[in-house]
């Protein structure tokens, strides 16, 4: 069931990259479990999927632990430093960087075990008053902090669009990112790549991958609603 659900992801994607005449290859698919139990994931696993996102803590330290075979979990969610010493050898992304302060926290504790932690910067494309992240004017100083940080390696770009009925309403916003992006990697700073762009969920994903992400975080078209309550 869980497995029909992740298969139409790919469907819809496969369709993506054919109509903006892009490379499936180029696009990871995260499987969002949060709120979700281990059994969620353990039956996407036995089908072969290996990347998953969490965005609590606490919540992907349990997953890590105890799920039957090693697979990827990438933090999504804000991160919050003291937090981010459970997590820095366990997560094969942070996807959610959005200051110097936290960039050095990752540094500190990365170094402390022997790690070169991998991060996106998350960027806070449409300047929504309620959403974590940096604006995109101050990408460049948060590049510049980590740019000398041995333990700390830049990936590329995250954001979280807005909520709209109508997700042709993010494509300005995706294309901003991927603009972004590539103007950093025009700039060839060292220890910075520029090779992620992890944008669109449920809602919208399939305009991000038409606007250049590659990677989407999809929970409720895979999972289903989350339940809060519980
Ligand atoms: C929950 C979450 C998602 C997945 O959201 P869906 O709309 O269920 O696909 C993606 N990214 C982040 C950062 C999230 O917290």
């Amino acid at each position: 069931m869980l497995y029909e659900n992740y298969e139409q992801v790919v469907a819809n994607v496969k369709k993506a990259c054919e109509r903006s005449g892009r490379n499936f290859q180029d696009i990871t698919i995260i499987a969002v479990s949060k709120t979700k139990p281990l059994s969620d994931v353990e039956e996407l696993l036995s089908h072969g999927v290996m990347e998953f996102g969490e965005n609590k803590v606490q919540e992907m330290v349990d997953k890590y632990e105890h799920v039957s075979k090693p697979v990827h979990w990438h933090l999504i969610g804000h991160l919050q430093t003291n937090k981010v010493k459970y997590i820095v050898d366990k997560a094969c992304l942070i996807h959610s960087v959005d200051s110097v302060h936290l960039a050095k926290e990752i540094e500190k504790e990365a170094a402390k075990k022997g790690v070169v932690a991998k991060v996106l910067l998350e960027v806070n494309i449409a300047q929504e008053e309620t959403k974590f992240g940096i604006r995109e004017d101050e990408v460049y100083a948060l590049i510049d902090a980590i740019k000398d940080m041995p333990h700390v390696h830049v990936m590329g770009l995250m954001t979280i669009a807005p909520f709209v009925e109508n997700p042709e309403e993010n494509r300005v916003y995706f294309r901003k990112m991927h603009q972004l992006s590539l103007d950093i990697k025009s700039k060839c700073i060292d220890n910075i790549d520029m090779s992620v762009l992890s944008m669109g969920m449920t809602n919208d994903y399939e305009i991000a991958v038409e606007e250049g992400a590659t990677m989407i975080r999809v929970g409720t078209a895979i999972f289903g609603a989350r339940n809060y309550n519980i």
